[in-house]
């Protein structure tokens, strides 16, 4: 099995808060410590970056509709493996590091888990990192036969492909930068988020 594609502090794993059913062809997934109440973690898992767990992948699909779209910011990486294409797609992100189409090598950044879109607990001015998780869908397919539609597109369940006892491994903090508090206020006023891409960068710079 693969590594799960997220950076876990150390002294934290990462649990399923909602399992692969067929109501939800994905898994939830959230950073937990078990010293921290679950706002506490809820705290840690914001900001956590998910890597890429193959050794060579394709950016495919970005989307940045911020707080105005269900699913939040997203990102779907592909590969090919046992002659199938496969995707893996990240929901509810706070940014997105990939450029549409760039590839990504084993263990670099994909995005920042985060709370876009329709999460719950709703996050609030004051509880800013309420419901943060990450929506991960796994699935797999064949191109047509002009190599662009997808075809049989399956989805499985990423726990029996990737270990969830096996994260990348992070130093001391997992927290890249703390986007929430300016990027909530923005998403609220509706204005879309190439600006948070912005900001992110900026904060990067300053922090
Ligand atoms: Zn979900």
């Amino acid at each position: 099995m693969k590594r799960w594609p997220v950076i876990c502090p150390k002294g934290a794993r990462v649990i399923i808060t909602q399992g692969f059913k067929p109501t939800h062809d994905a898994v939830d997934f959230v950073i937990w410590n078990d010293n921290f109440s679950e706002r506490e973690n809820y705290r840690l898992s914001y900001g956590s970056q998910l890597v890429c767990p193959v050794p060579e992948a394709k950016c495919v699909l970005i989307n940045d509709f911020g707080t105005m779209n269900p699913l939040g910011n997203g990102v779907d990486i592909e590969w090919q493996e046992d002659g199938f294409y496969w995707r893996l797609h990240f929901w509810h992100t706070v940014y997105n590091e990939l450029l549409l189409n760039q590839l990504v090598k084993e263990g670099e950044l994909i995005g920042l888990i985060g709370n876009t879109g329709d999460c719950r607990p709703v996050p609030t001015a004051n509880e800013p990192y309420e419901g943060t998780h990450c929506h991960m869908r796994l699935s797999r397919y064949h191109k047509d036969a002009y190599g662009f539609g997808n075809i049989d597109i399956e989805s499985l369940d990423p726990r029996f492909y990737f270990d969830i006892l096996s994260p990348y491994v992070g130093n001391d903090s997992n927290v890249v930068v703390d986007l929430q508090p300016i990027y909530w206020a923005w998403g609220k006023l509706g204005i879309i988020s190439t600006f948070d891409k912005l900001m992110y960068l900026l904060l990067k710079i300053f922090k």
